[in-house]
């Protein structure tokens, strides 16, 4: 290792404490620093190259080394580094920025609401829900509906609507009404010989029947990723969103649609939204908005959301609720470039095109030895892997063959996830199908070295 490799390794196990991360295996083995990006690959302090599998977290669509996201970072931070927008402040490009995704996004979808990362931005959501709710007369309805599995962050509130056991386990979680309904997973949860329209049906009936059991008059809003992402990548059996819209609509329950991983073309469709046919009445985006160059997440709102809480802050004043950083200049300047990128080189047709090939590929692994099931749609996969393919009993300990996997595979220079007993895919939308190919013969060595192991 080289000195300064060393003299990092050294600092960071004396002084960090890292998310996601065993802090005791930590002390052991130290981290993997990353120095240089270039394109889809990135490179450690030893030198080594990988490509990235997961474009960072599920997010950096234009690559590691965009010069224009550089440029327009640079150019904001000479022209007006920061301002805030709270009391009647605005900056252009918050206003530009709001002004465009109001035009990408879904109909209807017409305002933004701007935080530094999707976790404050789910949070938001509750409060704006809640304060609406209040305004409008009907303080008992406040319960949200998530599902299990899923993620929508890591703060107190958005925590709570996760649905991850080692996000709640300790912390005290959650703290908010809060009703995880079934996982849309038919693969794991469709009972024997159900077929998924069934498993659809199914779900649709737990809904409906939990708000009717609950009282549709305390339920506010029913939250969901259109395909899971940190819970698995798990995607939606047949016709379960459109239910899921008509339901919400039924008993006046606000639909929100959690676009964080889902958003700009990473399925193959715009929006998840879009792709699996529903409009919500507040989507919240993030990641890809700036290919996490800059912290960024915006909530957008329909009409009806809007003029109550615009007729609330009228009546009290104020909307008492912000962050600093809303609308930060430079991470908007950062994603109004980055959308524009996504625009001209196509990067979200190039998703669709390739998506093809990649799916392809996924499945072509649904028939090695380790691997349950092969899921996914569009630029992002999941392979759930099993002890036994018959029962689809997990291997013991829990996730423990999935961290093998994504051993190897950074080892033959592949960089993946592993969530539970899934490794996940989910590259940037610059890559090329060269780079599908070498993501899939890496990631192919893995399983094989991992069950050479295993034998
Ligand atoms: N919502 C979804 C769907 C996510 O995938 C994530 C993060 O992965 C979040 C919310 C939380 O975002 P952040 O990590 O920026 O707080």
């Amino acid at each position: 290792m080289s000195t300064l490799s060393n003299s990092l390794h050294a600092a960071d196990v004396a002084h960090s404490i890292h998310p996601y991360t065993n802090a005791r295996l930590h002390e052991e083995q130290g981290p993997l620093i990353m120095t240089r990006g270039d394109g889809a690959r990135v490179y450690d302090s030893e030198g080594k190259e990988y490509i990235e599998g997961l474009a960072g977290l599920w997010s950096v669509a234009v690559g590691f080394s965009e010069p224009r996201l550089r440029e327009a970072a640079m150019k904001q931070m000479e022209e007006l580094p920061y301002y805030h927008s709270f009391a009647h402040k605005a900056n252009e490009p918050a206003i530009r920025l709001a002004e465009k995704l109001a035009e990408m996004t879904p109909d209807g979808l017409n305002r933004a609401f701007f935080t530094n990362s999707g976790s404050e931005a789910n949070d938001t959501v509750i409060k704006m829900v809640w304060f609406m709710n209040n305004a409008l007369g009907r303080p008992e309805k406040k319960k949200f509906l998530s599902r299990t599995k899923a993620y929508h962050g890591i703060t107190v509130a958005s925590g709570s609507l996760t649905g991850l056991p080692g996000n709640h386990r300790d912390f005290d979680l959650p703290i908010i009404p809060v009703t995880h309904l079934t996982c849309p997973h038919f693969w794991r949860n469709g009972a024997e010989g159900e077929t998924e329209a069934e498993f659809t049906a199914r779900l649709l009936t737990e809904l409906e029947e939990t708000i009717v059991a609950e009282g549709p008059d305390t339920i506010a809003a029913f939250i969901g990723e259109p395909v899971m992402g940190a819970g698995g990548v798990i995607t939606p059996p047949q016709g379960y969103w459109p239910g899921v819209a008509e339901i919400c609509a039924k008993y006046d329950i606000l639909l929100v649609s959690d676009e964080v991983i889902n958003g700009f073309g990473r399925l193959g469709a715009r929006f998840g939204c879009e792709k699996y046919g529903f409009v919500p009445d507040i989507m919240v985006v993030s990641k890809q908005l700036t290919s996490s160059y800059m912290p960024l997440a915006a909530i957008m709102m329909n009409d009806k959301v809007y003029n109550a809480i615009a007729d609330n802050t009228a009546k009290l004043g104020t909307f008492g609720h912000g962050y600093t950083t809303s609308g930060h200049p430079v991470s908007c300047a950062v994603a109004l470039e980055n959308l524009a990128i996504l625009e001209e080189r196509d990067l979200m047709g190039n998703a669709a095109r390739l998506a093809p090939l990649f799916q392809e590929k996924l499945q072509a692994l649904a028939s090695h030895p380790l691997v349950g099931e092969a899921r996914g749609v569009g630029l992002i996969g999941g392979l759930e892997l099993v002890a036994d393919k018959e029962t689809k009993a997990a291997f013991e300990p829990a996730g423990s063959m999935a961290a093998r996997v994504v051993k190897h595979a950074q080892e033959a220079g592949l960089i993946c996830r592993n969530i539970y007993e899934t490794v996940a895919l989910c590259p940037p939308l610059m890559i090329t199908e060269e780079d599908v190919e070498i993501i899939f013969a890496r990631l192919t060595q893995a399983l094989d070295q991992a069950a050479d192991w295993a034998r």
